[in-house]
């Protein structure tokens, strides 16, 4: 497969300069096949990662924590956003309780939070700034005190994911919440005749069609599909394989 910065160099200088101004001691490259991503994978093909460290402000006033990540691109970014990489003894490569479920991949957010943070024509600093640094910072106080913090971090799985759709639509209940998701990942509108999912039983245009057309204009009913099948469990094989980077999946 090529990737993106074979028919985009121009975007990869662009992205390559950005960090560099950005985050002195992160690097945007290109690398080889079997590049260690951190300890427990490598990459299976050329593709291009930022890496380094980046400093985070402890948030219990013991200055700034450092810590080693890698975001690895995939080959049809930013497209897709990148997928953050924990590559630090601090950043235990297999613990849910630290949102880094498998192989240090960091579980930032549910697909569709993730790209109202990173919405398109977003880069890598953006990235870093909107979704990178709350995560370390949620991190550095999980070092600092030895328990998570009160803010941030959503449950795993299919929890947190109710968790974002009810914070967006202001309800809750799953069957309702996969009610509204399965409205949000149409390609087109639903009408007005349609039963509204809140369970009320009156028709969408005497129930919520306002708060439904105000969230599909902030959701992208793909990302929203990519949700819905983690939810029903149709989200792909996990990886497994130690020492081999991708398939990745977008959790
Ligand atoms: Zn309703």
């Amino acid at each position: 497969m090529s990737q993106w910065y074979q028919h985009n160099h121009s975007l990869f200088r662009e992205e390559r300069k950005r960090l560099a101004e950005a985050c002195e001691l992160m690097m945007l490259s290109v690398v080889a096949p079997g590049f260690p991503i951190n300890s427990a994978v490598l990459t299976n093909t050329e593709c291009a990662i930022a890496h380094g460290t980046y400093s985070i402000q402890a948030k219990d006033g013991r200055g700034e924590i450092e810590y080693g990540i890698t975001l690895w691109t995939p080959p049809n970014y930013p497209k897709l956003p990148p997928v953050l990489f924990g590559n630090d003894p601090k950043l235990p490569t297999e613990n849910i309780d630290r949102h880094i479920p498998f192989n240090g991949q960091a579980c930032l957010a549910v697909n569709s939070e993730i790209e109202l943070h990173w919405p398109p024509g977003s880069n890598l600093v953006d990235f870093i700034e909107k979704l990178v640094a709350p995560f370390l910072a949620w991190q550095a106080y999980y070092d600092a005190f030895g328990y998570p913090p009160s803010w941030g971090g959503r449950s795993h799985g299919n929890k947190g994911i109710f968790e974002f759709y009810t914070d967006i639509l202001g309800m809750s209940g799953d069957k309702i919440i996969v009610g509204f998701m399965k409205l949000l990942e149409r390609k087109k509108p639903p009408k007005g005749h349609e039963i509204c999912p809140c369970g009320s039983g009156r028709k969408l245009r005497d129930c919520h069609q306002n708060l439904l057309n105000e969230t599909r204009r902030i959701l992208n009913p793909k990302k929203v599909r990519m949700d819905l099948a983690i939810i029903d469990g149709n989200s792909g094989p996990k990886i497994t394989r130690k020492k081999r980077i991708p398939p990745f999946r977008h959790k």
